[in-house]
This record gives structure tokens, sequence and C-alpha cells, in this order.
């Protein structure tokens, strides 16, 4: 969900590694501006679908990994049908509402998903096993109630775009291939002091939804309608 800076890197890395078949979720173009993070794309992308360019280039890449493509962003209507035949979600959206989103449609479905985001010089990765604990809500409970720091604020370093990506697909290789050693843990990337660390989360017992007695069983639409702009790069 989301081939920007983060998502397109992940893409590459789990084509790379010979994963069969990626469903890229995605409804923007490429802008000049993005070209620093979003390695997949060149000068003469600009303008194109971020799709059509980051399937063109897989291509070229690892043209034995089947690329389908969704132009959509996911939304309390079309997020079910988007995660519903997934091994694994990749969750490299630009805000916080679709990741609190893809986190609640995941686990009401059973799908794993690694939740993964870079703002300025920190990335953090999140690996999440089907209807696991701990998921997204553990550890970052509900939408900011406040303006959170975004990219255009905090700005983002294309590097750590890439170690967020790279994780990423790390992280989702291990859930799809059901080894899960990583599930449950957070990756931290501070690109300052280029320190990568991976320390186990903890489930909260009151957690809405994955705790002991979850509130949370539909995706009601208004509860996403917060628009504070995110935790994690442009898509
Ligand atoms: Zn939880």
């Amino acid at each position: 969900m989301g081939v920007g800076g983060v998502g397109a890197p992940a893409a590459l890395a789990l084509a790379e590694a010979g994963v069969g078949a990626l469903v890229l979720a995605d409804d923007d173009v490429v802008e000049a501006s993005n070209l620093h993070r979003q390695i997949l794309f060149s000068p003469s992308d600009v303008g194109r679908s971020k799709l059509e360019a980051t399937r063109d280039a897989l291509r070229a890449r690892a043209p034995r990994t089947a690329v389908e493509l969704r132009a959509t962003r996911a939304t309390p209507a079309t997020v079910a049908a988007l995660v519903r035949d997934a091994h694994v979600v990749i969750d490299a959206t630009d805000n916080f509402a679709t990741r609190f989103l893809l986190a609640d449609a995941c686990h009401l479905a059973g799908v794993a998903i690694v939740h993964a985001a870079a703002v300025a010089w920190r990335a953090t990765v999140l690996a999440v096993r089907p209807r696991g604990a701990p998921c997204y809500r553990c550890l970052f409970e509900d939408l900011p109630a406040g303006p959170a720091p975004d990219c255009a604020s905090a700005g983002i370093v294309g590097p750590v775009c890439g170690v967020a990506g790279a994780v990423a697909a790390e992280m989702a290789l291990d859930l799809a291939t059901g080894a899960e050693r990583l599930a449950g843990h957070v990756a931290t990337y501070d690109g300052r002091s280029d320190a990568l660390r991976l320390v186990a989360a903890h489930a909260r017992a009151a957690c809405c939804l994955c705790g002991t007695n979850p509130t949370l069983v539909g995706l009601d639409e208004q509860r996403y309608l917060a628009t504070h702009a995110c935790g994690g790069d442009a898509a």
C-alpha cells in the first residue's frame, strides 16, 4: 500500500528476492520533488502514475514477478477487498488515518501486516502476524489529537526511506514464510547515528483491536476521518 519512498524500495527488494506476485496500490503521480527518495523513478517519469512507473521498473529488474496494479487508496469502503487475498500487507502510506484503517482491516481479515514509516532521520517498522498481538494500536492507540510531524514540516531523508523499505521487505518475508521471528518486533533506525535497533513490542491487554475484550469489530467510517498528516512518507 503506497509506492513512495518506503514502498518502492520494499517492492524492489521483494521482487528481487523472488516473490511471485506483488499487488501495488497507489493513486498518485510521480513528482520531481519525490525523486530523491523514490528510487525506482527517473526524471522522465515525472507526471506518470506511480503505479505504472513502478511496474515498468520492476519488470526491467525482476521480470518473473507478476505485478498487479490497484489505482486506489485504502478507504473504509475499499480496504477489505484490497487486503483480503494478501499473504502480507505492507503499509507504506502517508497518513495516520490510513495506517489505522489498514491495521484494523488486516486484523479483522486475519492478514499479516508490516507498518513502515520514515520521517526526517528516523524510520520505524512494525511486524504484526495474522490477528497478532502486539498490533499497531497497542503502540499508537488512536489517531493523534493534534498535528503530528509530517514530511512537509520535518523533511524526509532519502536513504532513511530506503532503510525503512528494506527492513519492511525483510519483515514481510519473515511473515510470509511463516518464520515469524520478527513478528511483534519494532525496528527503529536513526540515520544520524546510523543505529538500527530491534525491540520486542508489548501487547496491551486493554487494546481495542487485539486485547482481551476488543471493541473494534468493524470499520466505522467516522473513526478514520481525521486528516492529520502523517507519520510516514508520501505514498
Ligand atoms: Zn493491539
